[in-house]
């Protein structure tokens, strides 16, 4: 016996909680369904019930085979539940744990699959805002695509949008992982569609590499680098899908590519990466890195830095856990400003290009450094990091599910 949702479902089942609520198989009318049942501090607020309600039309409108469809809300009691289609599989996080880095056909596959649902979304005049690994599920059940990769598909359109308020964040204050902050959302302007391209390219990246263009260390430090840090290419990675990455990791979001256009340069690249194995790379900061960085330019293991972490105070240790966000502080202008210097992130291959080499010259020559002066920096950071908080809806589940639309009032 489940327990019931509204007159017609039931949920029968835990697949799994998240930061929103807890997600149920459960049973309706037409068949097995997902519901996700948010937390009763969410459910138990008025004003969010009725935007939950007013925001029923745009939620159900979007249909699409990448798009997990959220089918109904049900509104009952203290209740307030999303109602899904069901995906018989894993979200591409947990795959990215257990894999580490994908061979590159089948992220390919799995992000073009992901710029298709965007494509409809952004058509549809939704921005989702929360693209990451946790929100892209991949469909156990459906046919094997290039590379082996299940179909993929986009989750968690408009919920946060509906958790996120200013009051409830600013009482909360949490703050979500800022890894996939497009840069014009760090400087506080209106996201736009341009935003799904960044995160999307960010997730491509991480697929490839192992870890995020921007990511590690402390918050602040992850705003700055979106903000004034040029990509560093990854060894090994075809020169035409390394375009395509660098175009929609650009600073400027005009200059990025538009989901369907994203979707279809994508899929042309696939023939080239059959049976290409996951790439070679380290994680800048990681030990073999670090030996490497150690030989060409010596330095005090003092200034040495783990997993990428940038100390924004000089000699200060970096946040041991990425994750850990929701107990992270946000550092002071005075902290972020300290912090401009010693932000290097250079992937490199196991082994090799060694340091110093022409290669190793070149990709280092291609970043840009931009040094900003300190009161630059603090006014960015500052603006960033409450540019941020005001725009996650996270309550501390570590996979913030601050998922907002750009409410459109559709028909
Ligand atoms: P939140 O975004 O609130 O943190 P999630 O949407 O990530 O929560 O859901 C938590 C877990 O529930 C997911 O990791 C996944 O395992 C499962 N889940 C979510 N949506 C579905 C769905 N539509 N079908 C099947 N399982 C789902
Ligand atoms: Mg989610």
């Amino acid at each position: 016996m489940g327990r019931k949702i509204g007159s017609r479902y039931t949920a029968n089942q835990i697949l799994g909680r998240g930061s929103a609520g807890t997600v149920w198989l459960g049973e309706g009318p037409e068949g097995p369904v997902a519901i996700k049942l948010l937390r009763e501090d969410l459910s138990s607020d008025q004003e969010l019930v009725s935007r939950f309600v007013q925001e029923r039309t745009a939620l159900l409108g979007l249909d699409h085979p990448n798009v997990v469809s959220v089918r109904d809300l049900v509104v009952d009691g203290n209740d307030l539940a999303l109602v899904m289609d069901l995906v018989r599989g894993t979200d591409l996080r947990t795959r990215l744990d257990r894999e580490r880095r994908m061979a590159p056909e089948a992220a390919v596959a799995i992000v073009a699959d992901v710029a298709d649902g965007l494509a409809a979304a952004h058509a549809a005049g939704i921005v989702h805002r929360d693209v990451k690994p946790e929100n892209v599920l991949l469909d156990m059940q459906g046919p094997l695509g290039p590379g082996g990769a299940h179909p993929a598909l986009l989750t968690d359109f408009g919920v946060a949008k509906l958790i996120d308020s200013p009051r409830r964040t600013r009482a909360t204050k949490i703050i979500g992982t800022p890894d996939y902050l497009a840069p014009e959302i760090v400087e506080g302007l209106p996201p736009r569609a341009a935003v799904d391209i960044y995160a999307l390219a960010t997730v491509l990246y991480e697929l490839l590499a192992g870890f995020t263009p921007f990511g590690g260390g402390h918050p602040g430090a992850v705003l700055r680098r979106h903000v004034t840090e040029t990509v560093v290419p990854l060894p090994g990675i075809p020169e035409e899908l390394w375009q395509l990455l660098v175009q929609c990791l650009a600073k400027a979001p005009a200059s990025r590519l538009r989901a369907s256009e994203l979707a279809a340069r994508l899929r042309e690249q696939l023939p080239l990466l059959v049976g290409m194995p996951p790439l070679d790379v380290d994680e800048p900061g990681s030990e073999a890195a670090e030996a490497l960085e150690e030989e060409a330019a010596p330095v005090a293991p003092r200034e040495r830095v783990r997993r990428g972490a940038v100390p924004l105070v000089p000699g200060a240790k970096p946040d041991s856990n990425r994750d850990t966000h929701t107990s992270m502080r946000v550092p002071g202008p005075d902290e972020l400003a300290g912090g401009a210097r010693g932000t290097a992130r250079v992937p490199r291959a196991s082994g090799a290009p060694r340091p110093g080499s022409a290669r190793n010259r070149a990709s280092v020559a291609r970043r840009r450094r931009i040094t900003l002066s300190a009161a630059a920096v603090a006014l960015i950071a500052a603006v960033g990091v409450g540019t941020w908080a005001a725009t996650s809806g996270d309550d501390g589940g570590g996979t913030p599910s601050d998922t907002k639309n750009s409410a459109p009032t559709s028909p």
